[in-house]
């Protein structure tokens, strides 16, 4: 059983998990784990050294190769690939096209799971991502499912300025067979169409507090 405190953020792309996560972390003093960027920097390096992204052998031979490091900076997630940081390539057109064929195989969930949970062994986390609250810590009493409507979704990803087709990964995401995108039975779930990042960790902190993860007088 794990002792550190893990609050699992899972939902679509663009719904705002990755803002309400950090900022909730930051509030809290935990650390924030983007398990999107772990999925992300896996592709980038898969594409970057030609390995076909639907080929699960030569994608699972790449990471055999791999030294794979997952570390801490600033209370945030960081990762490198054989030494080298990825993540001035993790919104690359071409990351965005292939990523959810990566995180569609087997292998590459079961390594990258393994590094989520290690996380949590000697701390406390907010953790972001697809299956946080269903397969990497379905044991956390506090699942967050963070959802906005598909227009408000594609807004805001339009406004970051990014070419990114996020219904056609929503769909994939939600319907392969290996830790599909779905709502925890047990998860609260916050349309944050019309409520600003602050209105989302506040409605999160509201529930911690009934929870009695946090005093009913914390601010
Ligand atoms: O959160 P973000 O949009 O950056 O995630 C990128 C992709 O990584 C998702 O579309 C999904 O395919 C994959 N992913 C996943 N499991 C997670 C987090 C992300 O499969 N826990």
């Amino acid at each position: 059983m794990n002792e550190h405190v893990v609050i699992a953020i899972d939902g679509p792309a663009a719904s705002g998990k990755s803002s309400v996560a950090r900022q909730l972390a930051r509030r809290l003093g935990y650390i924030y784990v983007n398990t999107g960027a772990m999925y992300r920097a896996v592709t980038w390096w898969a594409v970057s050294k030609d390995v076909p992204v639907n080929d699960p052998v030569r994608v699972q031979q790449l990471l055999h190769f791999t030294s794979v490091e997952c570390g801490l900076a600033d209370g945030e997630s960081t990762m490198r690939l054989d030494g080298i940081d990825p993540a001035a390539h993790l919104v690359d057109e071409a990351v965005n096209a292939n990523v959810s064929a990566i995180s569609s195989i087997p292998d590459v969930r079961r390594l990258l799971v393994g590094k989520q949970r290690a996380y949590a062994a000697d701390q406390d986390v907010v953790m972001e991502g697809r299956d946080i609250g269903s397969v990497v810590f379905p044991d956390t009493p506090y699942k967050f499912y963070v959802d906005a409507s598909p227009e408000v979704r594609a807004l805001r990803r339009a406004r970051q300025g990014l070419a990114d087709s996020i219904s056609a990964r929503d769909k994939f995401d939600s319907s392969r067979r290996n830790s599909p995108l779905i709502i925890a039975e047990d998860a609260h779930v916050i349309d944050s169409s019309s409520l600003t990042v602050d209105g989302v960790v506040g409605e999160i902190i509201g529930r911690l507090k009934l929870k009695g993860l946090l005093p009913a007088d914390y601010l």
